[in-house]
C-alpha cells in the first residue's frame, strides 16, 4: 500500500480499535501502522498519529501522553541501537498490559481527576470511574500525576460477557451508567508517578516511581531488572522472550510485551518517547475456522456454547473444540460459521479461545436444544424458559450418579433406559437379562440406599455452588438442618457468619436448588429400599478409591514413576499432565522442584507416597466410623439412619 492509502486504512479502523470493538485483530492493526512508520518521515508520521484521536477529550493532560515506539521479536536493528544508546548495564522491563490507558491527578492526598489517554494531548474524564477503582485518598500531600493501565483480570470477561479483558476494561469505563458491582472488576496498574511541578528530566527514575507507587498503595505489576550487562542483542532477544513467556503464564492480565527503559528514565513529553520503548512478541496462537456451533442445556437450564473447530495441531493435542464460554460472548466476539478463531494452550491443559481474527454475525439459539421451550436472557447466557427442562433433570441425576461412584452410567444410557429424572430414577428396575442394568441397580443399592443423607444430598449438587462448597457449607454449619437454616437466613436478608470463600451471592444462586435437592432427598430416605450408613463427607476425599480424582508426581519416588502411575490408574485415579486448580492431588518426592511451588501457589493437596498407599488401602478395607458425625443424632435407634428431619 502506498502512505495514504495506508493511513484511509488505519484511520478506517482507528475508531472502532479505540472504543473496544476492534474490525481486526491487534496484531493486524499494528503491521500496518508499523508498516507507515518505515515509509514516512519521524515527524510527519507523529503528527498523523496525532490525527488518531480518540472521541476528543474534555480534559487537558498536564504532560503529554505519548505512544510507545514498538519493537518486534526478529527484528534486531532498532532494539540494537536503542540498546546501545540508552543503556549501560540494566534494563527495567514492565509487563505492556493490554488495557485503557489512564492518568490520574491527586492534589492534597485526594484523587482530584482523572482522564483516558485520548489523543495524548487531552483525554475523555473518567473521575468519576477511578473514585470506584484508585484510591481515594494517598499518604502524601504533593500535587502528582499517577500514570497506569485499568484492565480486566482473571475470567471476569467471560463472566461479564466481553470478548477479553481489553474491551471489557474499555466497555465498563465507557459505559454511561456506573454499575458499582462491575466497574471495581476494572483494575487498575500504576506504571509512572511524577511530581506535577517538576521539570522534564527531573525526577523520580522509573524504577522508584514503581516504589513510590507502591509506598502510596497502588497496584504495581510486577517488574524485573535485567543486567545486561557487555549482553549482545540476540542473547538479549532471548532473554526478553523468555521472561515474557513466564511472566504471561502468571499475569492476571492480558501481555503484547514489554516495556523497557533504563531503570533512571524520567518522565518525558513527547508523542512518541526516546527511552522507553515496547518490545513485542505475539502468542503463539494457531488460526482456524469455525465449523460450528453447538449449544446444550446445563443443570441449571443455560444453554451453553461449544465451538466446533476445523481439527488444528497445537503441541501434539489435536483441538477440534473449544468452550465458547456463554451467548454473550459469542454474540459480542462475533463467533460463527464462517469466522476464523485463533487457539492458545496456555499454561494451563485447556485450549483456549485467544481471538476471533474474522468475525461474523452470528446466529443464536431461540429455543432451548433439549425440550425445545423459548430461551431468554440470563445475565450474559440464554436460559430455557421450561419450569423443569428434560435436559436439566437428566444431567442432574448423571451428576449424581457419578459423584457417587456409580460407573457405567453416562447421559444416554440412563436415557436409554427411561431414566431422565430422579422421579424415573427411584422407580426404576433393571430388566431381565441385562448385565449392565442389574450392575447399575447393585451400584444404586450400595451407593445410594446404603449412604448418609448428607452424602446423597451433596452429590446432588446445586446450581450455582461447586460440589465442594457445599460439603464446606455443611462442615461448617456441623450438620444439614443447620445449614438449610443458614440457606433461609441469607434468604431473608440476614448475614451471618458464612465459611472462607462462600458469599451470599453464591448462596443466592444455589438456594433453589437447594431446596429442591432436599425434597428428592425426602424422597429417596422414606424409599423402602433406604438403609442409610455413616456421614463421610470431607474424608470421603481421603479415604474411599482414587476414583474420579486426579494425580500428578513429581521428584523421585521410591519406585519408577510408571509404576506408581499404573497403580493409580488401577484405583480408579486419573494422571494429569500440568500443576493447575483443578488438580486434586500431588505427589512429591525427593527433590521436588517447581510443580510443587507451583501446587502450594495453587493451594492443591499436596501428599507424599506414603498417603497414596494408605489411601489406596483404606479403599479396600470397610470406611472407618467417621471420629465426628456431621448427622444430628437420634433418639430412635431403629433403623439408626433413617431417621432425618429436614428442616
Ligand atoms: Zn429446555
Amino acid at each position: 500500500m502506498t502512505p495514504s492509502e495506508l493511513k484511509a486504512e488505519i484511520t478506517r479502523l482507528n475508531a472502532p480499535y479505540r472504543q473496544g470493538s476492534p474490525l481486526v485483530t491487534d496484531e493486524f492493526y499494528d503491521a500496518l501502522v508499523d508498516e507507515l512508520e518505515a515509509l514516512m518521515p519521524i515527524d510527519e508520521f507523529e503528527a498523523f498519529l496525532r490525527t488518531l484521536t480518540e472521541e476528543t477529550g474534555d480534559t487537558k493532560h498536564d504532560r503529554i501522553v505519548g505512544s510507545l515506539r514498538k519493537f518486534k521479536y526478529g527484528v534486531l536493528a532498532p532494539l540494537e541501537r536503542w540498546l546501545k544508546r540508552y543503556i549501560t548495564n540494566r534494563i527495567l522491563t514492565q509487563p505492556k498490559i493490554d488495557g485503557l490507558t489512564f492518568m490520574a491527578v491527586y492534589r492534597e492526598g485526594r484523587l482530584y481527576s482523572g482522564a483516558t489517554k485520548g489523543d495524548g494531548n487531552s483525554g475523555e474524564s473518567i473521575t468519576d470511574k477511578l473514585m470506584y477503582i484508585l484510591p481515594q485518598t494517598i499518604p502524601s500531600e504533593k500535587a502528582i500525576e499517577v500514570r497506569g493501565e485499568l484492565t480486566l483480570t482473571g475470567d471476569d470477561h467471560i463472566a461479564l460477557g466481553f470478548k477479553n479483558r481489553r474491551n471489557g476494561s474499555v466497555g465498563l469505563i465507557r459505559r454511561d451508567e456506573i454499575n458499582p458491582a462491575e466497574i471495581v472488576c476494572c483494575k487498575a496498574f500504576a506504571f509512572e508517578y511524577r511530581e506535577m511541578d517538576s521539570e522534564v528530566g527531573q525526577g523520580l527514575g522509573r524504577a522508584e516511581q514503581l516504589v513510590m507507587l507502591e509506598s502510596l498503595g497502588f497496584t504495581v505489576a510486577q517488574h524485573t531488572m535485567l543486567d545486561v550487562t557487555g549482553m549482545d542483542v540476540e542473547t538479549l532477544q532471548e532473554l526478553l522472550a523468555d521472561h515474557l513467556a513466564e511472566s504471561r503464564k502468571t499475569a492476571p492480565f492480558s501481555m503484547d510485551g514489554l516495556v523497557l527503559c533504563a531503570p533512571e528514565t524520567r518522565s518525558e513529553d513527547a508523542y512518541l518517547p526516546v527511552e522507553l520503548v515496547a518490545w513485542k512478541k505475539p502468542l503463539p496462537a494457531v488460526a482456524t475456522p469455525v465449523l460450528d456451533l453447538e449449544w446444550s442445556t446445563s443443570r441449571g437450564q443455560l444453554v451453553k456454547p461449544v465451538v466446533l473447530l476445523q481439527s488444528v495441531d497445537i503441541d501434539g493435542t489435536t483441538i477440534s473444540r473449544v468452550t465458547g464460554h456463554n451467548a454473550l460472548y459469542i454474540k459480542n466476539s462475533g463467533i460463527g460459521v464462517g469466522s476464523t478463531v485463533t487457539i492458545i494452550k496456555g499454561g494451563d491443559v485447556i485450549p483456549k479461545l485467544e481471538d476471533v481474527p474474522v468475525m461474523v454475525e452470528p446466529t443464536l439459539p431461540t429455543d432451548c436444544p433439549s425440550c425445545g421451550s423459548p430461551l431468554e436472557w440470563k445475565g450474559v447466557d440464554l436460559a430455557c424458559t421450561a419450569e423443569i427442562c428434560s435436559a436439566a433433570t437428566l444431567k442432574r441425576v448423571a451428576h449424581f450418579v457419578k459423584n457417587r461412584g456409580i460407573e457405567g452410567a453416562s447421559e444416554t444410557s440412563l436415557e436409554n433406559w427411561g431414566i431422565t429424572d430422579f422421579a424415573t430414577l427411584l422407580a426404576w428396575t433393571p430388566a431381565e437379562g441385562y448385565k449392565s442394568q442389574q450392575s447399575f441397580m447393585d451400584q444404586l443399592t450400595a451407593r445410594v440406599f446404603h449412604a448418609s443423607p448428607v452424602d446423597i444430598f451433596t452429590a446432588m449438587g446445586c446450581v450455582g455452588l461447586a460440589d465442594k462448597n457445599m460439603d464446606k457449607i455443611i462442615s461448617f454449619c456441623g450438620s444439614l438442618d443447620a445449614a438449610t437454616a443458614l440457606m433461609h437466613l441469607t434468604g431473608l436478608g440476614d448475614t451471618p457468619p458464612l465459611p472462607a470463600g462462600i458469599g451470599i451471592k453464591m448462596l443466592n444462586n444455589a438456594r433453589k436448588t437447594w431446596m429442591e435437592n432436599l425434597s428428592l432427598l425426602a424422597n429417596i430416605v422414606v424409599d423402602e429400599r433406604y438403609v442409610g450408613a455413616p456421614t463421610l463427607l470431607n474424608k470421603e476425599k481421603l479415604s474411599g478409591s482414587l476414583s474420579g480424582k486426579s494425580f500428578l508426581i513429581t521428584g523421585t519416588l521410591s519406585s519408577p514413576r510408571k509404576s506408581i502411575e499404573s497403580l493409580i490408574v488401577a484405583h480408579g485415579g486419573k494422571l494429569a499432565s500440568s500443576v493447575s486448580k483443578n488438580l486434586d492431588f500431588l505427589i512429591a518426592g525427593e527433590s521436588a522442584g517447581s510443580k510443587l511451588d507451583k501446587a502450594r501457589q495453587l493451594g492443591v493437596t499436596v501428599i507424599d507416597e506414603a498417603t497414596l498407599h494408605s489411601m489406596i488401602e483404606a479403599s479396600a478395607t470397610e470406611p472407618e466410623p467417621p471420629k465426628e458425625q456431621v448427622e444430628p443424632t437420634t433418639s430412635n435407634p431403629e433403623p439408626v439412619y433413617k431417621q432425618v428431619s429436614l428442616f
